[in-house]
Order: C-alpha cells, then sequence, then structure tokens
C-alpha cells in the first residue's frame, strides 16, 4: 500500500464507523443530531525517528513515554489523525467560559469512543492487508496518568520516579507535532491547518511509507501568543508561562459532578484565534 492507498483507507474506515452521529438530549427533553467530527487530516512520521528519543527526556513527555518499536518492535510508520471538531458543536462552545456546550461534551466522551472504534477497525484492516499494526491507546499495557506517579508499564516505576505526573506512555499531541501536523500554542493543544478544536488518534505499523515533512522548526511556531486561551479558561490553568494540568483537570471533574457521565471544557480552544486554522500575525487565520 503507498501513501495515497493509506489515505483512501482513512476516509473509507472515517465513513464506515458508526458513532459519528449523536442525538444530542437537551434539557428541554428535545434532541437535536450533531456530527461530532470532519474528516480527518493525516500526518506521517517515520517510527525511528530521533525525536522519540527526545520524547523519553523529562522535560519532554518522560521516561515512560514508548517508543513505537516498544509498541510494535517490527513498527516502520507512525500514523496520526487530526479530527476536527465540527463547527456546529465548536460554534456551541463560543460561549462565556463556565458552561460547555452540551455538544462539546458529547464530543468528548461519545466522540473517544468514536475515535477508538475507528482506530481500531483502520488497525485491523491494516493487520489483514498483511501489515502489522498496533494502536497504542487500545493497548492493554498502554497507561494514562492523572496526578499519578508513572509506571512504565514493567515491574518498577519508571526510573524510579517519584513525583506524580500528568500525562501517558504515548502523548498524542507529540506524536501528532513528530508527523507533520501541527505545533503546539500557549494552551499546550496542537493547532494544525484545521486548527486546534479537534481530538487525535495514532497507530504504528510495519507497513513502510515516507514521512511527511515537519512545515515549522519549533515546537510554538504556530502560535501567536494572543492570550485569548488565557483569557478564556475559567479557572487560569492557561499563563504566559504555558498550562497547569491539575487546574484544567480538577474543572473537568468538577464538569463532570453536574453532566456524569460526560465531562469537558474546551473553552481554550473556541472562541481563539486558533480555534480552526493557523492563526496569521495579523489577526486572521489560514486554513
Ligand atoms: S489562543 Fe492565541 S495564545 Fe492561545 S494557543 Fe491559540 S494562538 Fe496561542
Ligand atoms: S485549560 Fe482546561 S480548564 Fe482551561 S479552558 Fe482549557 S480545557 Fe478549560
Amino acid at each position: 500500500m503507498e501513501y495515497r492507498g493509506l489515505e483512501e483507507l482513512v476516509r473509507k474506515v472515517f465513513y464506515e464507523t458508526e458513532g459519528n452521529h449523536v442525538m444530542v438530549e437537551k434539557e428541554d427533553g428535545t434532541a437535536v443530531r450533531l456530527q461530532m467530527f470532519e474528516e480527518p487530516l493525516m500526518g506521517i512520521g517515520s517510527a525511528e525517528d530521533p525525536m522519540f528519543l527526545d520524547y523519553k527526556k523529562l522535560e519532554a513527555v518522560g521516561p515512560w513515554h514508548r517508543s513505537p518499536a516498544q509498541w510494535l518492535p517490527e513498527a516502520k510508520t507512525v500514523v496520526s489523525l487530526f479530527f476536527p471538531i465540527s463547527e456546529e458543536a465548536r460554534k456551541s462552545n463560543r460561549t462565556e467560559p463556565k458552561t460547555p456546550s452540551l455538544e462539546w461534551l458529547y464530543c468528548r466522551i461519545e466522540g473517544n469512543e468514536f475515535l477508538r472504534s475507528f482506530i481500531g477497525r483502520l488497525r485491523d484492516y491494516l493487520r489483514e492487508a498483511g501489515y502489522p499494526a498496533c494502536a497504542p491507546a487500545l493497548d492493554e499495557r498502554f497507561r494514562a496518568f492523572m496526578d499519578q506517579k508513572p509506571d512504565n508499564g514493567e515491574d518498577t516505576a519508571a526510573d524510579g520516579f517519584a513525583r506524580t505526573v500528568y500525562g501517558s506512555m504515548w502523548s498524542e499531541r507529540h506524536v501528532a507535532y513528530l508527523c507533520g501536523l501541527g505545533t503546539f500554542g500557549l494552551s499546550k493543544g496542537i493547532i494544525t491547518r484545521k486548527g486546534m478544536a479537534g481530538r487525535f488518534a495514532s497507530l504504528v505499523t510495519a507497513l513502510e511509507l515516507p514521512a511527511d515533512e515537519r512545515p515549522y522548526k519549533g515546537l510554538y511556531d504556530y502560535c501567536i501568543r494572543c492570550g485569548e486561551c488565557i483569557r478564556r479558561c475559567p479557572v487560569r490553568a492557561i499563563s504566559e508561562e504555558g498550562k497547569e494540568h491539575k487546574p484544567c483537570h480538577d474543572w473537568l471533574l468538577h464538569v463532570k459532578k453536574e453532566y456524569a457521565p460526560r465531562l469537558g471544557c474546551g473553552k481554550c480552544q473556541t472562541a481563539v484565534p486558533c480555534e480552526s486554522g493557523i492563526p496569521l500575525r495579523n489577526g486572521s487565520f489560514s486554513c
């Protein structure tokens, strides 16, 4: 399979995976049909990219971050996909900072289920075509740490690490950066050419494809440091120095008390110049 063939497969799987349309139940008892995600952008990286070694450094992700070969020994290629949140859901969340829209909350929870189905199906198609593949987020070895001591999935905590962290053994955002999909913003999301409001999924595979060129050099090249995400955050988790994970995480748990089983916020990704494109320094943006 070549690059074009994988793009076509991604599109086919996107449309045949069920769950991208949901009925959002409103407080007045009515329900509206919502498409959560638009067609994904694809970025390709090499499984041997030395940046994966950099991600093991504490100042990046940490020693618990696994390389592609640790997920799949025969890995050659990393496929990262960005699913833009639909205009309808983004628009609904451009309101005042304290109240997340129901549409946004569905994208976070039901959206996650859709993305898990999607990436599992894509992985299975590749396997059936003869290319071993692993979707780290679905792998039984995968761990995410929410204010927990990291564990590298083996017998001991990673390198005897003592602090609690927010992170995981496979950072979708760092993988997206490596695969050329976009750069970080002040709010620590990734700004793609379709903006920051969206979700990621990825897999590693033995299928060998040429890596995409990264059209940037610095981690924050696409962020214009306008500060709008600072102003949008209801709990001041973002500052000019970056984002603190704890207040954000605590806020999401607070939201869940009211909206369980759903949670979410996304105010730093809506009504900001990087919502749906790469912001330009004159205040507009490009798609
Ligand atoms: S809102 Fe402005 S400062 Fe925040 S990530 Fe987007 S471009 Fe950067
Ligand atoms: S940083 Fe967290 S709490 Fe703040 S706006 Fe973004 S999602 Fe909401």
